[in-house]
């Protein structure tokens, strides 16, 4: 392990490998629900917001503005795109660094959906995302669990397991608060489902949890039924 602390991963026994996509708007969800369930069922947790953040972060520093595209296409040539994984996360590093929380600040939270709407960006990250799967198994867990946007429309569209997460616009707004996050969620949901290129959407076909009126652990609780009902198919 290059950097960081190593954390042994969580592991089950279970006998197939499998795939859960995790989808959702800002603050439905998403993330504590992945944790949650890589802990329960031993799989890799992966977040691709902090992929598009991460990335966004790069790109401006070195000068790039999403509506110029001849110095994008340079700007992710000098990316070097590799992996660390702590405990039951994968974490991309850019160039040997592993993002912070620089990744979550005002400036990425403005620009991330404006970088994430670029065809160029998304097919760059599209190859990585899917090698997450390997890594996984590489690494002894049993399966991958990965959030995002578009993972269950576009990146693993076959998943064994394809949820989406909703939560009303205030409810979502309210936890952003009580974790003293600024962000533009009604914003950023805006650009990311009606940009041309993956839209935010949920995926025909995928199972839908309305999160609202449930705390963490029902939310984790009802998805881990659904893991399980997988499982056992
Ligand atoms: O999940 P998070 O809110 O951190 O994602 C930040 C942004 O990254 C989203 O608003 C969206 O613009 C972009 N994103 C995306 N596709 C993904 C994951 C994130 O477009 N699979």
């Amino acid at each position: 392990m290059p950097n960081g602390r190593w954390l042994p991963p969580t592991i089950v026994t279970q006998d197939s490998f499998i795939i859960i996509a995790i989808d959702g708007g800002a603050a439905a969800g998403k993330s504590s629900t992945s944790r949650g369930l890589s802990k329960r069922f031993g799989l890799m947790h992966v977040d691709t917001g902090s992929y598009y953040r991460a990335t966004t972060l790069k790109l401006i520093e070195s000068g790039v503005s999403p509506e110029r595209g001849s110095d994008l296409e340079a700007g992710l040539a000098a990316l070097k795109l590799g992996t660390e994984i702590h405990g039951n996360q994968a974490t991309i590093t850019i160039n040997d660094w592993l993002p912070d929380n620089s990744i979550r600040s005002q400036l990425v939270n403005d620009q991330v959906s404006h970088f994430a709407a670029l065809p160029e960006l998304r097919s760059y990250l599209l190859d990585y995302q899917r090698s997450q799967a390997d890594v996984a198994r590489k690494n002894g867990f049993n399966g991958l669990v990965m959030e995002g946007r578009d993972i269950g429309s576009v990146i693993f569209p076959d998943a064994d397991l394809r949820l989406f997460l909703h939560a009303d616009p205030e409810k979502r707004a309210e936890r952003r608060a009580k974790e003293g996050i600024q962000d533009s969620i009604q914003k950023r949901d805006k650009i990311d489902s009606t940009r041309k290129t993956a839209p935010f959407q949920c995926p025909i076909g995928a199972t839908f949890l309305d999160t609202s009126e449930l705390d963490l652990q029902e939310v984790i609780d009802k998805a881990s039924d659904f893991v399980r009902e997988t499982l056992s198919e």
